[in-house]
């Protein structure tokens, strides 16, 4: 690796792309919670919620924020020459490393927000879920970093499967435990039943908010998947435009992983600005495993955010708020949906999507590990192999783009999926159609919305 650029300050204001949208947004239905004595309501902070509506363009980083934000941005913009050659593409491959926090990855920059915005609201303390676990240690430090307790609840397949998840989680001075737990009444309760043993995420957010709900000073953090957590991701691609701008580089196409939108957003957002204001024909494209093809093989309705039932109907591209994905290791990319953001931009032909098996996925990854010296996380992986493919692609075209990618998190934690694809014994998950039909006929009923 060769580090192109560490130039450049942490940005003073975020990107929201809504302001630039050429089109409305489908708005959000409200759900009643049937039998539980009506909607529950979730307590966001007003400033999130605001962020979350808001037209304004750019959005001030309130000066805490900014300051936690310097003990690790901008991050490394790096070109990975090695890479380059052993392909023998006349394309250059830039991607920006997200990876070098204590929580491993970009989730740490939503998570420092959320917790600020919580704490000025009077939130004493935060509950999540988590599944793959790296959303649960970046809101660990970001409570605590913001003088908040912080308890999460995680996936208990995960749990089990990466102890050292929970080590860290710990040591950063959270709480954990697996979920199904028996903190919960409702945790307790599917304990006493069996069967649900190895747990899921919806499961664990239902856990994170009965606690919630019944523990004074405390409030659930959703997560990932809201337009504000985009938002905030959106420092990745601000720096990465200064850091380009400073060595005279644009690139021409924007890659990045797809679980729920943030990363993506955060590092292409800033891009689809220029093309949005027609100043740039830059391509997006988002990357998602095959065991969970939602751009590429969803449909654009009507779903839950989460799989609880608790959160309001969002118009997203989803495979069903019951599809279940078996087997992937790729933990962070497992979520039905996408944030109606990045559906909606899907939708319109703006952006692009690819699927890749996880087997090639980590042929890629393992490639990128020997030559540029760090090793990508699973969810990361995805990013890597495309713009590999790219590259590839490139070099048999004779073309010669500029290709910028978010390599998302390290896969330090994640040496087990590693070890399963060296020891030869990974294997590629498929979805049928037919599975896909079933899990969509799951999906809510509902009159959708007419728009203006
Ligand atoms: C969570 C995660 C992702 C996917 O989540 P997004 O919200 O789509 O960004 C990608 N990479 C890493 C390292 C993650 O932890």
């Amino acid at each position: 690796m060769s580090t192109a650029s560490q130039a450049g300050i942490t940005p003073s204001h975020w990107y929201n792309i809504i302001g630039d949208l050429p089109f409305e947004l489908p708005p959000d239905i409200a759900q009643d919670r049937q039998g539980a004595g009506g909607t529950v309501k979730f307590q966001v902070p007003l400033a999130l919620v605001r962020q979350s509506v808001g037209r304004e363009c750019d959005i001030a980083i309130p000066a805490p924020v900014r300051e936690r934000y310097n003990a690790w941005r901008p991050t490394p913009l790096l070109r990975a020459e090695r890479l380059e050659q052993a392909l023998g593409t006349t394309a250059r491959i830039y991607y920006k490393y997200e990876g070098n926090n204590v929580s491993g990855s970009h989730k740490l920059s939503t998570a420092i927000a959320q917790s600020y915005y919580y704490s000025m609201a009077g939130t004493r303390r935060l509950t999540t879920g988590t599944g793959a676990g790296q959303w649960g240690t970046a809101l660990a430090v970001g409570s605590r970093s913001f003088g908040m307790a912080c308890k999460v609840y995680m996936v208990g397949a995960s749990f089990r499967q990466k102890p050292y998840r929970k080590t860290i989680m710990e040591l950063l001075g959270a709480e954990v435990v697996a979920s199904p737990s028996g903190d919960t009444a409702s945790g307790a309760k599917s304990l006493r039943e069996g069967g649900m043993d190895s747990g899921n995420i919806a499961f664990a957010v239902t856990e994170a908010l009965e606690d919630a709900l019944s523990t004074e000073g405390t409030q659930l953090s959703v997560g990932s998947g809201e337009a504000y957590s985009i938002l905030h991701s959106t420092v990745i691609g601000l720096e990465a435009q200064n850091q380009l701008a400073s060595l005279g580089i644009a690139p021409d196409m924007v890659i990045a992983s797809l679980g729920a939108g943030s990363n993506f957003g955060g590092i292409a957002f800033p891009y689809l600005r220029d093309r949005l204001r027609g100043t740039s024909n830059v391509r997006c494209l988002t990357v998602e495993p095959e065991a969970c093809p939602k751009l590429t093989r969803g449909v654009y309705r009507y779903d839950y955010t989460d799989g609880s039932g608790i959160t309001p109907l969002q118009k997203m591209y989803t495979l069903g708020y019951r599809f279940r994905t078996a087997g992937m290791h790729a933990g962070g990319l497992r979520y039905h949906a996408c944030s109606k953001l990045i559906s909606a931009l899907y939708h319109r032909g703006l952006i692009e999507a690819v699927a890749y098996p996880q087997t090639d996925v980590f042929a890629s990854a393992t490639l990128f590990a020997r030559l540029e010296g760090i090793v990508p996380a699973p969810e990361a992986a995805h990013a890597v192999h495309a713009a590999i493919r790219e590259a590839e692609r490139a070099r048999d075209a004779g073309d010669s783009p500029v290709v910028l990618f978010c390599l998302s998190g390290h896969g330090m934690f994640d040496l087990a999926a590693y070890a399963e694809y060296l020891e030869g014994r990974m294997q590629d998950v498929s979805v049928t159609d037919a599975e896909i039909r079933a899990s969509l006929e799951a999906l809510p009923k509902i009159e959708e919305p007419e728009l203006v």
